[in-house]
């Protein structure tokens, strides 16, 4: 990994151009901005980008040809160094390349902007290039704040949908959706919306699925629907047709004439039979017959894949800004926050404890910066991060050394803290308030805080959960 230097932020935008010799440039307003050497440099290979000595800001990938776009795309969202930037296309070429790139290109003027709003945000990441596939898609979706994985559709895809952006960072650069559980494991990725649900094979998982009518007792497909009469002498049920003579209706086995329905005979409830076995019935059993592997299993028995679009989470925001998940996956990160699951273990014990003891005592307190937007604003988002790093750093100083602390989100912490009771946590928001007072800017401008606590002895019911309590907190500190 490459550590970022600070002086990158002040050139304008490099911007490099990929032209496609074979199929040619877009036809597109787009393609035709770029193709000025004083707005980007053009290459005809992604090697050739990489072999540069320079540091490109975004890159414009200009051809019409949708499977070379993919090519490229793929071969840059898989590098250490470009994985997580800006690639623009020139014209839209469908929902697979959309999911790689960042759309199509702004005029050059726009492009500007763009860049540097990219590059203050790149600026509160610890590094500039990613070896590691994971670390990579963080910083990717880190640096695009309202991003959303989405999956397409993909009929050739055994699985019917895919989701292209995580099998191009996918280590093995193919299976995104396995891949995806993992980070989901990991809490790192969450989902925002359902998108499908969708039946299963229960023996190869693949989505490509036939529901077939099939005979009740022999299983066979070769099933016909029929009207079958019922002859009220005889009993005999047939086909309508071998009732149906040159004079009138007349049953085949008796030869009784039937004249009146609802007198000499009626229609038989069933309506399938089956050409195999010649059984007959009401209703044909549907079962679901895989087109990969073949199996055929009943309608009941097939697995529910649920899919979904995915967003980062505040572990993933957390994780992408640290680095740090690598080297410490236990309990703490590199500014000794508690993991939650953790740090929601030890208050779920707490508050068992206290079911049983009423001496236990302890006091939970949640605090958020309540200025985080109007600080980016008004700062910069690297300057407003930076304020709101420094105050996690400070918390940690003034609170007591038995006391834990879980950052929730970037701006939102909680504190355990035990054998503290009502006094004792107002006097640790006030702490807490003092600690704003030394983050003024020069035009008065401060964090501000907004904070709820709650004591053991206010509980009113102690088997609320740890999850809820926290909820709960966290929802009266807007
Ligand atoms: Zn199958
Ligand atoms: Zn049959
Ligand atoms: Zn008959």
């Amino acid at each position: 990994m490459e550590q970022r230097s600070a002086a990158t932020d002040c050139r304008i935008p490099a911007i490099a151009r990929l032209r496609d010799r074979l199929a040619g440039p877009a036809n597109s307003s787009a393609s035709a901005w770029y193709q000025n050497p004083g707005d980007a440099v053009s290459f005809d290979r992604v090697r050739e980008i990489l072999d540069q000595s320079q540091d490109f800001d975004a890159i414009v990938i200009d051809t019409n040809n949708p499977d070379q776009a993919v090519e490229w795309l793929r071969e840059l969202r898989a590098h250490s160094q470009f994985g997580h930037r800006l690639l623009f296309l020139t014209q839209d070429l469908g929902t697979e390349v959309a999911a790689l790139a960042d759309g199509v290109a702004p005029p050059p003027t726009r492009m500007r902007t763009d860049v540097e709003v990219w590059r203050s945000r790149c600026a509160s990441l610890m590094h500039d290039g990613y070896l590691d596939e994971e670390e990579r898609l963080l910083a990717f979706l880190y640096l695009r704040p309202d991003f959303q994985v989405h999956p397409v559709v993909d009929t050739r895809d055994q699985g019917y949908y895919r989701y292209p952006l995580l099998d191009a960072f996918s280590p093995s650069g193919h299976d995104g959706l396995a891949w995806s559980d993992g980070l989901r494991r990991a809490r790192l990725l969450e989902p925002v919306k359902l998108v499908d649900r969708l039946r299963q094979c229960s023996s190869c998982t693949s989505s490509h699925l036939n529901y077939v009518d099939i005979c009740t007792e022999c299983k066979s497909i070769d099933i016909g629907e029929n009207i079958f009469l019922h002859c009220y002498t005889c009993g005999n049920v047939a086909p309508q047709e071998q009732f149906v003579g040159r004079a009138g209706l007349c049953c085949a086995r008796c030869d009784a004439k039937l004249k009146h329905i609802g007198v000499d005979y009626d229609r038989a409830l069933e309506s399938f039979s089956c050409n195999e076995c010649s059984a007959r019935f009401i209703e044909p059993t549907v079962e679901a017959h895989c087109l990969h592997c073949r199996a055929s299993s009943p309608t009941t028995e097939l697995p529910e894949r649920r899919v979904h679009a995915f967003r980062l989470t505040d572990e993933g925001r957390l994780a992408a800004r640290s680095g740090s998940r690598r080297q410490s996956p236990a309990t703490h990160d590199t500014q000794l926050n508690l993991n939650s699951a953790y740090f929601e273990q030890t208050l779920t014990w707490l508050l068992q404890l206290r079911q049983r003891h009423n001496e236990v005592q302890f006091g939970v307190l949640a605090v958020r910066v309540t200025n985080a937007a109007a600080l980016i604003k008004s700062l910069s988002h690297v300057r407003a991060q930076q304020l709101i790093d420094s105050f996690g750093r400070r918390l940690h100083e003034v609170i007591r050394a038995t006391d834990l602390v879980m950052r929730a989100t970037e701006g939102e912490w909680f504190i355990l803290s035990p054998q503290t009771d009502r006094d004792g946590l107002t006097a640790l928001r006030r702490l807490l308030e003092s600690l704003t007072v030394a983050t003024e800017q020069a035009d008065g401008q401060r964090l501000e805080i907004g904070c709820a606590d709650v004591a053991a002895e206010e509980l009113k019911d102690l088997a609320i959960g740890a999850r809820v309590l926290l909820a709960e907190l966290q929802g009266r500190t807007v």
